[in-house]
């Protein structure tokens, strides 16, 4: 099935500025996109208006086979920002499983839940600790984990390890890998300025350049084990 499709996409701001030009791309459920280039190259755009949140000012954009804020809306895409959006005085259990709560999952339900993700994190001993308490590469696995706890078809992640220092951010690279390949059904669309992350994590990457943002190049990542 397509995850994500872009034909012809553009995105003008309203006060003139030419953020994206003539974007395509098609890409299957299961893959780890890495999109790639220097600041201001329309990055952060076209991860917007995937995950529906600003709307294209030309082209087409299906995600799912949907509009972006349908499929938002169907709780099928979740996200992963670079800062902490944690409740600093919320139980780590209570911070991930907040969005079934505000959708009327039973407690429960909830709970199980909440404790699956953590464990799938590594932080099933965490689970009434304050983020507070965590260190910055603790706190971003919450982060994961409360995105994880819907179960997306698509994670989308901005920048997610860019505030972290190399060894931390290596580890979650590698945890966020084994999480993707355990659920084939899942796709991560993930932004970086660094290309060596990019290729480590990727299946594709998407390169972009500046002035105006445009798709330059998709590059396929063969698997490193066959
Ligand atoms: P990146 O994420 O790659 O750094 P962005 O998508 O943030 O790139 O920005 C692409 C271009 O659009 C830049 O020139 C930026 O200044 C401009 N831009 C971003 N957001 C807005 C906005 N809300 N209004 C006007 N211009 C914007
Ligand atoms: P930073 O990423 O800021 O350098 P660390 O990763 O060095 O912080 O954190 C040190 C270790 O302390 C963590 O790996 C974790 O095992 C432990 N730790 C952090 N917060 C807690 C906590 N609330 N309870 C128990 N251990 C914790």
């Amino acid at each position: 099935d397509s995850l994500i499709r872009l034909q012809d996409v553009g995105k003008t701001y309203p006060n003139g500025t030419v953020a994206v030009q003539h974007a395509n791309l098609t890409a299957g459920e299961g893959e780890f996109l890495c999109f790639v280039g220097p600041s201001g190259c329309g990055k952060s755009t076209i991860f917007n208006m995937i995950a529906g949140l600003t709307g294209q000012t030309s082209g087409q954009l299906d995600v799912l086979g949907t509009t972006p804020k349908e499929a938002r809306r169907q709780s099928e895409i979740a996200f992963v920002f670079q800062e902490h959006t944690l409740l600093p005085w919320s139980k780590l259990i209570d911070n991930v499983t907040l969005p079934l709560k505000l959708r009327g999952v039973p407690k429960k339900e909830r709970l199980a839940e909440g404790e699956r993700v953590l464990e799938l994190v590594g932080l099933k001993d965490y689970l009434k600790v304050l983020p507070r308490e965590l260190s910055g590469g603790m706190k971003m696995r919450v982060s994961i984990a409360r995105a994880l706890i819907s179960r997306p078809k698509l994670l989308l992640m901005d920048e997610p390890f860019g505030a972290l220092d190399e060894i931390t951010r290596q580890a979650l690279q590698d945890e966020l890998l084994k999480i993707w390949r355990q659920d084939k059904k899942m796709s991560v669309l993930f932004i970086t300025h660094n290309v060596f992350e990019a290729v480590f994590l990727s299946t594709r990457v998407v390169v972009m350049t500046p002035r105006p943002g445009k798709i330059s190049d998709v590059i396929d990542i063969p698997a490193p084990y066959p």
